[in-house]
């Protein structure tokens, strides 16, 4: 619930509470004519997460309408180019169009070191405030909070060091049954208490029991970003019950061999990660680019777990 004053009176408003999800780039690699390497946008309650920042961000967060100020948040799983070289065009554009809020980067060990080369030998520099939290633990570890929100590391195993990302949202305010409140005839003011938890004493001294005035919070949602990683069941106690499980699928299982030498995952593999970890919805995604026909990716995961979709550049999931 949210609460705004005006004209003395408090004013109810439902509060927003969703979680979605935009592909700008799914796949594996090299950006081509019709697909791009990967990058996405979590929206979670109004504040927008970039996750991975690979070429052509840009030109996707246009074409897909997301305005660049809202995003204040990155983060970067790995440094493989295909998941980090449209940063550093990112950051500039951000100076070009006079931004003025702080940005915050996430990512391993290193990326300040890429990022301020590059601002140093062009003599770029940002006018706002421009802040790199390394990452280097091998474990799981909170890298951002917030009053709706909570962020955890999840520890691949890949060529590079590598993480995904745990997005949580924590849970809502109770809702307010404006029936049961009328009914007891509970005067407005009091609502904000309501919700928060709080039972109420009318003026005549009864007192209104929390839960005889409220429904259950909106259960909070979870999504786990896993990309790039061989296939690797310790992440399965992190991504344990989760709403919606990304996970890439980079090859099929014919190339078995070349997945596990190259430490990605096949379309079967994620799937039976998504069944170990009992998630909600599997997404797959970060398809090597010599798939020409990506719907082999859902054939092959829906033979061991049911609830699969396929990323694809420009899609939105909402949760
Ligand atoms: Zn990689």
């Amino acid at each position: 619930m949210r609460w705004k004053r005006s004209k003395g009176i408090w004013v109810f408003k439902q509060f927003s509470f969703y979680m979605n999800l935009t592909i700008l780039g799914c796949y594996a690699a090299t950006p081509r004519t019709f697909t791009n390497p990967t990058s996405q946008v979590l929206e979670i309650d109004g504040r927008l997460f970039l996750i991975d920042c690979a070429e052509g961000t840009q030109v996707q967060l246009r074409k897909n309408k997301i305005k660049f100020s809202r995003i204040n948040h990155i983060f970067i799983s790995h440094l493989h180019g295909d998941h980090v070289y449209g940063l550093i065009g990112l950051i500039s554009s951000f100076m070009l169009l006079n931004r003025v809020n702080d940005l915050h980067i996430y990512g391993p060990k290193g990326i300040k070191e890429i990022i301020t080369l590059q601002l140093r030998l062009s003599n770029s520099w940002t006018g706002y405030g421009l802040f790199f939290h390394e990452l280097e633990s091998e474990q799981s570890e909170i890298i951002y909070e917030d009053d709706k929100v909570v962020v955890k590391t999840i520890p691949l195993k890949h060529r590079i060091y590598t993480n995904g990302f745990l997005f949580r949202q924590k849970k809502g305010l109770r809702k307010l049954n404006i029936e049961a409140a009328q009914k007891y005839k509970v005067d407005k003011c009091f609502y904000r208490n309501i919700v928060l938890g709080k039972d109420i004493t009318l003026e005549n001294g009864e007192i209104i029991s929390n839960d005889l005035l409220t429904f259950e919070p909106i259960p909070p949602k979870s999504y786990a970003f896993c990309s790039d990683t061989i296939y690797d069941e310790d992440i399965v106690p992190l991504i344990k019950d989760v709403d919606v499980l990304y996970h890439e699928s980079t090859f099929l299982q014919a190339e078995e061999v070349l997945a596990s030498k190259t430490m990605h995952s096949t379309a079967r593999e994620a799937a039976g990660i998504a069944s170990m970890a009992n998630v909600k919805t599997l997404v797959l995604g970060h398809y090597s680019t010599r798939y020409d026909n990506i719907e082999l990716f859902r054939d092959e995961a829906k033979e061991i777990f049911e609830n699969v979709y396929l990323a694809d550049d420009g899609l939105t999931f909402d949760f």
